[in-house]
């Protein structure tokens, strides 16, 4: 990409001068939402389906660095980054501008007709940047989910088996084969069966809940995989290291690396799903790093391209390579633009350190989140790592006994937030986790401020 780049100088003073004009403060200036997005989301139900929703309904006309700017000019702090996709802010100058060079140069050939450069580079890049120092290849699809399928694909066809092994409180997708593999049924897969079959859900390591070391949630999941499975017929685990939609979930010590132990000891691939907690989300570059897990393959996507449609199955030579020549790839995997897109964003990594960003975010982060905790007894627990930090809240006076969740104290929060003009997210199986998930250019001003305003909504609540 590089060398076919567009100097800064040539682009219109509009394209990346307009993003970095957006203040970097929020602002509320009518009811949220606002009379246009209320216009905007009366148009939108008479043609968009309904099965498609939407947590907050503020159309969003412009966004820069951590910052939201809906039609009716209310700016949002944005902790929700797409769900981790703009890890590396909105659009990002350098990523603009390597999106424009790549558009005007050429737009889509398909790899599999005639391939470029640009994707051999993201390649590249993945071999060095995933965890493991073994010699690793990458194939380029265009969303999280397909990268799921495609890992599962890639496993099987590896193992010459057949059965799919995933954690209890998982969230792999909304394909038919992921929303087999997902917890929760509701809404990701009520009434869309038949589900994939051979997918088995083991259990998994809950610190908060469980009680268990690393060890003994390891022994159990060991165990049911197996009775309930049998190691032979088991082509791979699928595990996020930190789970996303399950409430950013951090398992006891060592459970990750034993499971990793068992599954090479008995032939089974084992793939990080690191779709949201890769790239340098945590202040890793993966979130397997933190744990002294080193999987066998590696899944990529939300934020590899800060919003472009890109993901990625990225892991040892022999796994990748046991797939036959087009038996892998698509019309649009591994798009130019996509690609660009996603080389400019390891550059923005790389060059403007954004990892110690995602450390000093924890910090900050985890620090002011213990002082709510002394104030409110309905958190619970407060867990995550880098820019992946949530508290599980539990109804008042639970939190040593039973820990009973309590998704109400949740919503109410989020709806409390979102009328201050900060855009929390919630997770969790019960609904009862808060989560914060901003893009890396996050102030510690801008926490602080968006702690203000949820230590007014904690006291609302009370
Ligand atoms: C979002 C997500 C997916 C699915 O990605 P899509 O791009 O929405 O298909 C899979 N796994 C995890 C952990 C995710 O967070």
């Amino acid at each position: 990409m590089t060398d076919t780049q567009i100097p800064v100088e040539s682009l219109p003073a509009e394209s990346s001068a307009q993003a970095a004009a957006v203040p970097q403060e929020r602002r509320v200036v009518t009811a949220i939402p606002g009379p246009k997005s209320q216009e905007l989301h009366a148009r939108r139900t008479a043609v968009v389906s309904s099965g498609v929703s939407s947590v907050l309904p503020v159309y969003i006309e412009r966004a820069n660095g951590a910052i939201l700017v809906d039609v009716d000019g209310n700016r949002f702090l944005d902790f929700g980054a797409g769900i981790g996709v703009t890890t590396a802010g909105h659009t990002p100058a350098n990523v603009v501008e390597a999106i424009t060079g790549q558009a005007r140069d050429v737009l889509h050939t398909l790899f599999t007709i005639t391939p470029y450069e640009e994707y051999v580079r993201v390649a590249e890049l993945l071999a060095e940047h995933t965890p493991g120092d073994f010699p690793k290849k990458t194939v380029l699809v265009n969303s999280g989910a397909e990268a799921v399928e495609n890992g599962v694909k890639i496993a099987r066809k590896h193992t010459g088996r057949r059965a799919v092994a995933v954690l209890d409180h998982a969230y792999h997708g909304r394909t038919n084969l992921t929303m087999a593999m997902n917890y929760k049924a509701m809404p990701y897969a009520t009434g869309f069966g038949p589900l994939a079959g051979d997918v088995y859900h083991a259990p998994s390591s809950y610190p908060f809940r469980d009680g268990l070391s690393g060890e003994e949630a390891a022994e159990r999941t060991i165990g049911y995989l197996e009775k309930v499975v049998g190691a032979t017929d088991l082509a791979c685990l699928v595990v996020e290291p930190i789970q996303g939609e399950g409430g950013f979930m951090v398992y006891a010590d060592g459970f990750l690396p034993a499971l990793q132990e068992w599954c090479t000891a008995n032939g089974v691939v084992m793939i990080a799903d690191e779709i949201q907690s890769g790239m340098a989300r945590t202040g890793r570059y993966y979130a397997a790093e933190h744990f002294g897990w080193v999987p066998d393959l590696v899944l990529t996507a939300k934020g590899i391209a800060a919003g472009m449609p890109l993901a990625a199955v990225t892991g040892r030579a022999e796994i990748m390579d046991a797939s036959q020549p087009g038996g892998l790839g698509g019309t649009f995997g591994g798009n130019p633009v996509a690609c660009a897109a996603a080389v400019a964003v390891f550059e923005a990594i790389e060059q403007e350190d954004l990892l110690a960003e995602g450390r000093r975010i924890e910090a900050t982060l985890t620090a002011g989140l213990d002082r709510l905790r002394e104030k409110y007894d309905v958190i619970g627990d407060i867990r995550g790592r880098g820019a992946m930090i949530a508290i599980e809240l539990v109804k008042p006076g639970t939190a040593e006994t039973t820990k009973e969740p309590n998704p109400g104290a949740v919503s109410a929060l989020v709806a409390h937030a979102a009328q201050q003009g900060v855009l929390f997210l919630s997770a969790g199986t019960w609904g009862n986790v808060l989560r914060f998930l901003p893009s890396l250019r996050m102030t510690d001003e801008l926490i602080a401020d968006a702690l203000g305003v949820l230590d007014d909504a904690f006291a609302t609540l009370a």
